[in-house]
């Protein structure tokens, strides 16, 4: 049996990587509000170019083979289309488990850290049940563990099975026996 492993990924850098922060390129704004849910401080900013990206001091999450052998440390290259796998790559590259942790959970829309609230605190409407509600510090979007959490939960659980088998390996090694999984 040939190939990539679940989460075709390639990563360079010590793992795990200890970077203070995440610097997805601007083909991952997908990536980037999961990865905030998730509590990665995640920077994203489509208008930055390749030589800011290959110098910040993030591991930097590119699509792009050219930037990732550029930059050449604390970098993770995502192969597939699988955008759930790419959630998977991240998590073993950082050495976390692919959990909400509500203490750590970051605005998807603009990264600051979320500050729990009273339901008063914020304008929700009426018909929303919620044992617990979040206000963005930065943007003022109010959050709430809603319907829509279901299908989160399923994405997550999904990136946590393709995490299983993920080993993100080195760009150019793995060819033969020892790509084998
Ligand atoms: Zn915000």
């Amino acid at each position: 049996m040939m190939a990539l492993d679940r989460c075709g990924a390639y990563y360079v850098g010590e793992l795990p990587d200890r970077s203070p922060c995440i610097y997805v390129d601007a083909m991952l704004g997908w990536l980037a509000r999961w990865l905030r849910v998730l509590g990665h401080d995640t920077r994203y900013d489509p208008s930055v170019g390749d030589e800011e990206l290959a110098a910040t001091p993030c591991l930097l999450v590119t699509r792009d083979v050219g930037l990732f052998r550029r930059r050449g440390r604390n970098a993770l290259l995502l192969v597939t289309e699988d955008h759930v796998a790419w959630i998977a790559a991240v998590s073993v590259v950082k050495g976390v488990p692919v959990e909400v942790d509500f203490s750590r959970t970051r605005c998807p829309l603009c990264n600051a850290p979320l500050i729990e609230v009273p339901r008063e605190a914020v304008d929700v409407p009426p018909r929303v049940s919620s044992d617990r509600y979040w206000r963005c510090p930065q943007c003022g979007k109010a959050y709430w563990i809603g319907g829509h959490w279901r299908r989160i939960g399923e994405v997550l659980r999904r990136a946590g099975d393709v995490a299983a088998s993920c080993r993100p390996r080195p760009l150019g090694e793995g060819h033969g026996a020892a790509d084998h999984l």
